[in-house]
């Protein structure tokens, strides 16, 4: 039978299925963007001629990473918030982000997204800050899937003025920004609505973004049951809870994305289940300053779940971290007290950093398992070191001992962005070079 061509072959790699099986000895075939064919090796070395071919041996074939929860233009503030007392808010990001020039946040973009690709990261949502379209520039360029997204304030007294909005303005940035950028890079970069947090938003900037929102038919990001103090707020001023708030006035559904939701009640947990909305926590961040989020509770109900750095402000950028701290966080709070060791199974604890992120972003039909007629999205990683092997279950291991040196190569959209750990698109030298030069600025100019 005469060869089928296909841009992108690996070959003798195990490849994790979607029901959390390895298959070794297995072969990825990919053209046009998608992979074509999963299937064992010999066979699909004959079956397909390529001129790119990846040998896959000793390494994983996994489903890239989704950070459901980023902050692309905060990566130039790294080690500098570790230990302060609050409040970081009023001291560290209010002068840091409003210093940002477009310069500072193009490298701080193209520093954040390397760093993703390192952590075998392949999508992030970003939950905006200024001068966005750099960030959507350096996701263009790096190579990843993007969900970008322009924050909009419009209340409270501890927004300064130039971080401040009107209805109006922030509906016409969000859709100068939508023009600009969405749907571009072969459909990897997407323009969503952003919501800072419910404090500094009026009622009439969540109508506005909830109804534009569904009219683009794009998402919405948004930090919701962070922490007390906006509980407190919305039940002060509004008499609801910040889930029912934003529900009563038309927000919440499928294209929300809500970051962190730890301070639920389990009624708003019901609610947030019933509309569709997708809660993403961010253990690091979570575990620092707010809590315990109800993950078993949201998995018992079938809520989706996505996993989020929280940008790059306090770590590492690492969801094999992220998975493991949330694993551990959910034991230590949930499971110990009623003697149930697995009240975050080690599948749902990947399907949180993969498919759920993939849901919360909308792109469960396309990315978030290995498939063929899913967007070739993946990611290989080297099973050889000390801290997988021997080991009875790899999978198991996978989850448990994982990190983002093991990511040897990845692949977004059928393109090999990063190949034996050197990003192929991008000169990485320089970029760190450049982000170190704007991160010493930015840090003069805010008077860090
Ligand atoms: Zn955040």
């Amino acid at each position: 039978m005469e060869a089928t061509n296909c841009e992108l072959l690996i070959t003798d790699v195990s490849v994790l299925g979607p029901g959390m099986v390895l298959s070794p000895g297995s072969a990825i075939a990919i053209n046009d963007g998608r992979i074509v064919q999963i299937g064992p090796s010999t066979s699909l070395e004959s079956a397909y001629r390529t001129d790119y071919h990846i040998c896959g041996a000793g390494k994983l074939a996994l489903p890239g990473m989704v950070d459901a929860h980023t902050h692309a233009c905060q990566q130039l503030l790294r080690g500098r918030i570790t230990d302060e007392p609050p409040m970081i808010w009023v001291r560290f990001l209010v002068p840091f982000e409003s210093a940002l020039e477009p310069e500072d946040v193009y490298w701080s973009g193209m520093a954040c997204c390397s760093e993703m690709i390192h952590a075998g990261i392949t999508s992030f949502a970003d939950s905006g800050g200024r001068h966005m379209g750099e960030v959507a520039r350096a996701a263009e360029q790096t190579g990843l899937r993007a969900c970008i997204a322009r924050s909009t304030m419009d209340a409270a007294e501890f927004v300064p003025a130039n971080m401040k909005d009107t209805v109006q303005s922030a509906i016409a940035e969000t859709e100068a920004l939508y023009r600009d950028w969405h749907g571009r890079a072969n459909g990897r970069i997407q323009v969503w609505f952003a919501l800072r947090q419910v404090m500094t938003s009026t009622p009439q900037l969540v109508r506005a973004v909830a109804s534009d929102a569904r009219q683009y038919a794009t998402g919405v990001h948004i930090h919701l049951a962070e922490h007390l103090r906006e509980v407190e707020h919305c039940v002060v001023n509004y008499r609801l809870r910040p889930a029912e708030w934003l529900d009563s006035l038309g927000l919440l559904g499928p294209n929300v994305l809500a970051a962190h939701c730890v301070v639920l009640s389990d009624r708003e947990v019901q609610l947030l289940v019933e509309r569709g909305t997708v809660p993403v926590h961010c253990p690091r961040s979570n575990l620092h300053s707010h809590g315990f989020p109800k993950t078993p509770l949201l998995l018992a109900l079938g809520s989706a779940i996505g996993l989020g750095s929280d940008g790059a402000s306090s770590a590492a950028i690492d969801l094999f971290e992220g998975m493991r701290l949330l694993k551990s966080a959910c034991q230590a709070h949930y499971g110990l007290p009623i003697n149930d060791a697995t009240v975050l199974p080690i599948r749902d604890a990947w399907r949180i950093a993969t498919l759920g992120g993939a849901r919360a972003l909308g792109l469960q039909d396309d990315i978030g398992t290995l498939e063929a007629g899913k967007k070739a999205d993946l990611i290989l990683l080297d099973v050889t070191g000390p801290h997988f092997a021997p080991t009875h279950n790899l999978v198991n291991t996978m989850v448990m001992a994982g990190r983002p040196h093991d990511v040897t190569d990845v692949i977004i959209d059928g393109t090999v962005v990063m190949r034996d750990r050197v990003l192929t698109r991008v000169d990485e030298a320089e970029i760190r070079a450049r982000a170190t030069e704007h991160m010493q600025a930015v840090a003069q100019r805010a008077n860090l």
